[in-house]
């Protein structure tokens, strides 16, 4: 039974490899030696009895580096994806195995990773984070929403303009790195940021609730093309937003 959710793991996070093969194929030196054939031998008998470790998975990415330019240039993504995001991934799965850690699935992680080491919390929320960040962007954004994300950010905040106010000014008064947020608290549309890696979905989160949006501030998400300029990273942002993607998160 526990040997037959071990391989049922490691065929999903050979699938999860598979599917971002593509994208990851045309870059260099981004796959770090990955070590699964050793971990394979290494954990073997052990894990006879023990549950399989949980695995988090990088999604593919839903378009082409390039597809969000000129907001966001091809070389910034190709790097986010393949090194940042990548990184995060390895890391918190090498952090899960060591720390033995017992939660099931990554929303349990992330609601008990107060438990655990700061390469965990920092680790697993790069992961979900990005992971998110990806799904809420696209080509051939609109800059605005229409239907029911307009008329509930209308409800919310007064209208758009203030809505897109509040929210670019909680990412831009974000002190070093982390992220900006949209969120759903109790039925109510609510903006706030968190630090490093941290996400509202975290019990050492101050900031809680379920995401909607949430806009990447540290300096690696536009430092190549924007420099020092966060904010008209911010400004250009807006037009990559997949305002049909907030909506599906909309209760
Ligand atoms: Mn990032």
């Amino acid at each position: 039974m526990d040997r037959k959710q071990f391989l049922t793991r490691s065929l999903k996070a050979t699938v999860g490899t598979l599917i971002a093969g593509p994208i990851l194929a045309n870059t260099s030196s981004c796959n770090t030696p990955e070590g699964s054939d050793e971990d394979a031998t290494t954990e073997g008998d052990d894990l006879r009895d023990a549950p399989a470790p949980l695995v988090l998975e990088q999604v593919a990415l839903p378009y082409g580096y390039d597809a969000l330019e000129p907001s966001i240039d091809a070389q910034t993504m190709e790097i986010h994806y393949t090194k940042h995001h990548a990184g995060y991934v390895k890391n918190v799965n090498e952090a899960i195995i060591a720390e033995g850690v017992t939660a099931t699935d990554e929303g349990e992680l992330l609601g008990a990773v107060g438990k655990y080491s700061p390469k965990v919390r920092n680790n697993a929320g790069g992961v979900w984070n990005h992971n998110f960040f990806w799904q809420v962007m696209g080509p051939g954004g609109k800059g605005a929403p229409e239907g029911k994300v307009r008329e509930a950010l209308n409800a919310g905040f007064g209208d758009f303009e203030t809505f897109k106010a509040a929210f670019t000014d909680a990412g831009m008064k974000r002190f070093g790195s982390g992220w900006a947020w949209l969120l759903e608290q109790d039925g109510k549309l609510v903006i706030g940021s968190t630090p490093n890696q941290d996400n509202p979905l975290m019990d050492v989160s101050e900031l809680k609730g379920r995401p909607l949006l949430a806009l990447d501030v540290w300096e690696h998400a536009y430092y190549l093309k924007y420099q020092n300029k966060r904010n008209d990273y911010v400004a250009a942002w807006w037009n990559v937003v997949n305002w049909d993607e907030v909506a599906k998160r909309m209760a």
